[in-house]
């Protein structure tokens, strides 16, 4: 190892693990600790201000303003008493990041000094100077307004010295420039339509909450080489890098102990989440060394977005106190598995009843086929734009690279709902209404271990996990909101046509229960091709699915197209989510985001490439040449020509691969130039895809030739067996 490689290593060794004062402590007792919750707002606020609040909260009541003054006087008063002196709008623009600009609470109190002070007005809307966040045109620069405005349904926490309070991010003609707008009307839709469903069953139904359990995979890299890896420092992921011998071959790192530095920085990172009120509930190892894996007991969705953004956010930090960095990267290290987060989703009732769960009764049972079919055909009808909503250029590592998830959305169901349905969508006399009105559905009970007990199957980007879907394909980097908006979208969509279908019926004279039944097996029959519980890496199902007529794009900057469907247009206009106005404003960023990110992995490299390796490889074989001269001077030209022969051929491999990687570079920087030029985002970005993304691959092997031969002690950037395996 080189001498620098030696001790950037060593000098992050020598720090230790913080000491962790609340580590003894019940995390009952600090749970929430950070967060401006019930307890604190019927403490802080007068009882009517309350009662009106939490009526905001739970029922969607719009906010009364002449409440506002009085709960941002509490507010601040609770966050002064916990060490708070600043306060932030905190959201989600379009940049996968959170943003938040913090003022101090003061104002002049008009004799010369200051007071704190915190008015309504500033809680509930701001301006801040957001013409630097991406808003794909929305905005032209003389009107650069963007407004951020309160969302009561996220509480408020204590970020440091800054009050955060969750925000939307819109702009001054209205159109969402966030996550969380569009978010916050997707639930909004799914809600309403999947409530109406519910009253075919129940009619004391009157709110349906959708649910997210997301869970976090990551990598901790030992901080010191990191800092010696410009490449993942800029980029996230190492753009070169032989493969270690020793890898994940062994499977001896999920679930295997967890090492005690690592341990440490885990139990910090916990108590840091709690105290924000994030329940985290598992921690361990994940498949791939030194990759990690965290989970939280599931939430309300909205809720569930903001915690991870928080929860990525307070990890960083957390990482750099133990002298870690954590990289969120899809696919850090080539050849181990990358990192994803599978968002748990389910929806569930004001009457405690979660709708993906089957139940004891028949026709508990009929409603969770209903949910679970209506589900089917919403990511059926929609699998490009779902796939669309996972897609980001780190992202495309994983989908279809033969590990993760592959680049075509299916569904597993297991062996078990997969023979339910084949039973309903087959048989005839399904229903019998008994003469108590009882119904009767002639398949097998739906045994109540399902929960527990439903098969695994680690390739299906959708699976059913049972009593909740499981959406594996989403990215460990993404903001979970953008998969959240197209589930919920679609499946709120599939819910209202099913009633209208259902309602049809029962007016032209079918009983309620054959109705349903009826437009259960047409949506079973419908939505059978995306239902998938083989291999979902095999090349036999690639060409299974395009016959099935699944979306099999894998091209990022292509499969973006999806949201522009004329059907993905018409479902987000229908259920109020995003206009089209909207959702060209946002393509535009996700193309210029692809762009930007294979820009600057193009450039590192090529620095990396021209002035790391290059230099590093030619003086070794310098070193060679010097070697060979001297043996041929020692024992004459014959004799040491022989002795030398393999060093001969080393350096003319070295000599072969160095031409290369400057010609290859040389090309890179023209097809760089050639899509510069282009003017249209997409366009843009397909280029890029096309001519500059494959160039990133192609100098790579040859610089990982050179890493197995230039001599270790010259190579200046730590290597795969010490990124991925010291810790
Ligand atoms: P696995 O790794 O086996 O998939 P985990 O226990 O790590 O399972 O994660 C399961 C996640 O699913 C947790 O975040 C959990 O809270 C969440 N979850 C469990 N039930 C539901 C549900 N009904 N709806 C949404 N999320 C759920
Ligand atoms: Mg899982």
């Amino acid at each position: 190892m080189s001498k620098l490689r030696f001790e950037v290593i060593t000098a992050a060794f020598g720090r230790k693990a913080v000491d962790v004062s609340a580590a003894n402590e019940r995390p009952s007792k600090y749970y929430a600790q950070k967060v401006f919750n019930r307890e604190k707002m019927f403490k802080y606020l007068p009882g009517d201000v309350y009662k009106k609040l939490i009526d905001v909260i739970d029922e969607g009541i719009p906010m009364d303003i002449s409440i506002a003054d009085s709960v941002a006087e509490g507010m601040k008063r609770w966050a002064i008493e916990n060490g708070a002196t600043h306060y932030t709008h905190w959201f989600h623009p379009l940049t996968e990041t959170t943003a938040e600009k913090h003022d101090a609470f003061i104002e002049h109190d008009g004799k010369g000094g200051v007071i704190e002070e915190f008015k309504g007005k500033l809680l509930m809307q701001q301006e801040p100077d957001a013409s630097s966040f991406p808003n794909g045109g929305i905005r032209s620069t003389f009107e650069a307004r963007g407004y951020s405005a309160w969302d009561p349904t996220s509480p408020a926490f204590l970020m440091g010295d800054t009050l955060c309070v969750p925000t939307v991010f819109i702009s001054y003609t209205g159109e969402a420039l966030d996550y969380k707008a569009p978010l916050l009307k997707a639930l909004r839709a799914v809600d309403k339509a999947a409530t109406d469903v519910c009253r075919f069953f129940d009619k004391n139904v009157k709110k349906v909450t959708t649910y997210l359990g997301w869970e976090q995979e990551y990598f901790l890299v030992d901080e010191g080489m990191l800092l010696a890896r410009p490449d993942i420092l800029l980029t996230g992921r190492t753009l070169m890098g032989h493969d270690s011998a020793k890898n994940q071959q062994l499977e001896d790192h999920y679930f295997g102990s967890i090492p005690e530095r690592v341990a440490a920085f885990m139990k910090d990172l916990e108590i840091e989440a709690m105290k924000l009120g994030i329940p985290t509930k598992t921690c361990h190892n994940e498949a791939a060394p030194n990759q990690f894996e965290l989970a939280p007991i599931y939430e309300e969705c909205n809720l569930a977005v903001d915690h991870n953004m928080l929860i990525m956010a307070i990890m960083k930090d957390v990482a750099r106190r133990h002298g870690f960095r954590v990289l969120l990267h899809e696919k850090p290290f080539k050849g181990v598995n990358g990192s994803g987060k599978h968002n748990n989703w389910s929806l569930g009732t004001d009457t405690g009843v979660l709708l993906m769960a089957p139940g004891k009764t028949d026709k508990d049972n009929l409603r969770f086929i209903t949910f679970v079919v209506n589900t089917l055909a919403a990511i059926y009808r929609h699998n490009g734009l779902l796939k669309a909503s996972i897609m980001s250029a780190a992202n495309s590592h994983r989908l279809g690279a033969a590990e993760a998830p592959p680049a075509i959305i299916s569904s597993f169901l297991g062996s078990h709902l997969s023979s339910i349905l084949d039973h309903l969508e087959t048989t005839d006399d399904v229903v019998r209404i008994l003469s108590k009105r009882e119904l009767r559905l002639n398949i097998p009970q739906i045994p109540e271990l399902m929960i527990d007990n439903t098969d695994r199957n680690r390739t299906s980007p959708f699976a059913f996990t049972g009593n909740r879907f499981e959406f594996r394909a989403v990215g460990a980097e993404a903001n979970c909101a953008s998969a959240m908006i197209a589930l919920n979208t679609a499946m709120a969509e599939q819910l209202v046509i099913f009633k209208q279908e259902v309602d049809a019926l029962i007016d032209s004279g079918v009983t309620k229960e054959d109705a349903l039944v009826q437009v259960i097996r047409k949506y079973i029959k419908y939505s059978k091709p995306i239902r998938f519980d083989g291999n979902g890496y095999s090349e036999e199902w690639r060409k299974e699915a395009e016959q099935r007529g699944l979306d099999c794009e894998a091209s990022a900057p292509i499969v973006f197209d999806r949201y522009l469907d004329k059907e993905s247009i018409a479902m987000f206009r229908n259920m109020d989510v995003m206009t089209e106005t909207e959702l060209r404003a946002r393509n535009e960023i996700k193309w210029e985001m692809y762009t930007k990110k294979i820009q600057i992995e193009a450039r590192v490299l090529g620095d990396l490439a021209l002035n790391h390796i290059v230099p590093t490889a030619t003086k070794y074989q310098s070193s060679l040449l010097d070697n060979i001269i001297k043996m041929e001077q020692v024992l004459g030209k014959e004799e040491g020509d022989r002795a030398s022969q393999e060093n001969i051929e080393t350096v003319k491999q070295i000599a072969v691969s160095v031409s290369e990687i400057r010609r290859l570079v040389n090309e890179m920087v023209e097809r760089r130039k050639v899509a510069n030029r282009i003017t249209e985002e997409r366009e843009k970005a397909v280029a890029y895809h096309d001519t500059v993304a494959p160039m990133l691959e192609s100098i790579r092997v040859h610089i990982d030739k050179l890493e197995l031969i230039v001599d270790n002690e010259l190579w200046t950037l730590p290597k795969y067996r010490e990124l991925l395996f010291i810790i």
